[in-house]
């Protein structure tokens, strides 16, 4: 794939890191991410992204915006409160850079539409609030080969993992989580608060964390760190890594432990 040359002068400063560089870009420019949850973390992940030159985004959320997501979903206005999120995101993309093929889906993920949600994508990043939508996202990447980056906030504690869960050893997201929270629904942020830099972070920390995976076939920013799960503290503030191991006896994965 060759850029044209306003796509070269768009992204020269991606293009000028020896991590990136044109091949980088281009790989950038045929990545399809699907993005799920347009919120507090799906703001800024799809601003990076597109700004990133990503070249097909799929844009999933079945909620409409409220007033008390402005203290920190980014990417909305007052005047589009009660309009739909995902609606709203791909308008935002088609004005942000109109070279971006974008699609949008207003429609919340189960078990049962998951996998035609996230289908053709090379990545899924999660910023979704609730434990039944993140462990449906799991399983259908887990069985579509789909890496997935999956970021959550509690409080001012940030969490981003990548998982590769169809891969031997691998781990899935549900090796983490397990299968206790497939009927939780909550939405921590109304019942504990948050802190609109803190979703922030994470939201970005987690587009860094996808365009590594995109980019780690050319070498890129090096290894696509399955199965890390890096976790901040916003109070601290600080930044440490865990390593989640592969459950044997997973519902997602077990079945593909190699
Ligand atoms: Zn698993």
């Amino acid at each position: 794939m060759i850029l044209a040359p306003d796509r070269l002068g768009r992204f020269a400063r991606h293009i000028v890191l020896p991590e990136i560089g044109g091949a980088g870009q281009a790989v950038l420019a045929q990545a399809h991410v699907a993005l799920v949850g347009l919120g507090g973390i799906g703001s800024p992940a799809l601003q990076y992204l597109a700004a990133a030159g990503i070249g097909t985004l799929t844009l999933i959320d079945d909620d409409a915006v409220d007033p008390t997501n402005l203290q920190r979903q980014t990417i909305y206005r007052e005047d589009e409160v009660c309009h739909r999120k995902a609606e709203l995101a791909e308008v935002w993309v088609r004005e942000f850079d109109s070279a971006i093929d974008v699609h949008w889906k207003a429609q919340r993920i189960t078990h049962d539409n998951a996998a035609e949600l996230i289908h053709r994508a090379d990545l899924v990043l999660d910023g979704c609030d609730n434990f039944a939508t993140r462990l449906a996202v799991s399983d259908a990447c887990v069985a579509g080969e789909v890496p997935l980056v999956s970021a959550a906030v509690g409080r001012f504690q940030g969490q981003v993992g990548a998982f590769a869960g169809h891969l031997p050893g691998q781990p899935c997201y549900r090796c983490f989580v397990g299968d206790a929270f497939d009927a939780d629904d909550c939405d921590t942020c109304a019942e504990d608060g948050v802190l609109g830099a803190m979703v922030g972070w994470t939201g970005t920390f987690a587009a860094l964390q996808a365009i590594r995976v995109l980019l780690a076939p050319t070498g890129g920013l090096g290894d696509p760190q399955w199965g890390k799960l890096h976790v901040f503290n916003g109070l601290e503030p600080s930044l440490r890594t865990m390593t989640i191991a592969k459950d044997p006896g997973c519902r997602g994965c077990g079945g593909n432990a190699g």
